[in-house]
């Protein structure tokens, strides 16, 4: 099966915790055993795993991610929001989380993140489940 759903951001840089909405979606589902990929249209955002106990560590990577690509002189995109563009590739735009049991097969520490550089915006979020129940 195939699932869209649609995320709204509150800020122009912003990590939102999307692990609970994706186990839903499981869930609704009924697979069990299987892959579970969320997928982003986007191109000015990104979706990653990282800790989601100590707030700190997101902050950390957004904090990073604005020093390894400060806004600069020689971009040329007229739209002017490069960093977002070069930010939303270097996070990436899928991941992949094994299912067992009907749950994602997830660390004790790890949540998943939609990852916003360019709003705030409405965005969609695709998950296909591939698997049987
Ligand atoms: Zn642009």
């Amino acid at each position: 099966m195939i699932e869209y759903t649609n995320i709204k951001s509150a800020s122009r840089e912003e990590f939102i915790d999307i692990t609970g909405r994706i186990q839903k979606i499981i869930d609704n589902s009924g697979i069990k055993e299987g892959l579970c990929v969320v997928y982003i249209p986007h191109t000015t955002a990104g979706i990653t795993i990282n800790e989601d106990a100590d707030p700190d560590v997101i902050n950390d990577i957004k904090n990073y991610l604005d020093r390894m690509v400060p806004n600069a002189e020689y971009f040329k995109h007229l739209e002017g929001n490069s960093p977002a563009h070069i930010k939303s590739s270097i996070i990436g735009h899928s991941i992949t989380v094994p299912v067992s049991e009907g749950g994602l097969l997830l660390g004790r520490w790890q949540g998943i993140f939609f990852c916003e550089f360019d709003g705030p915006r409405s965005r969609q979020i695709i998950v296909k489940i591939i698997g049987e129940d």
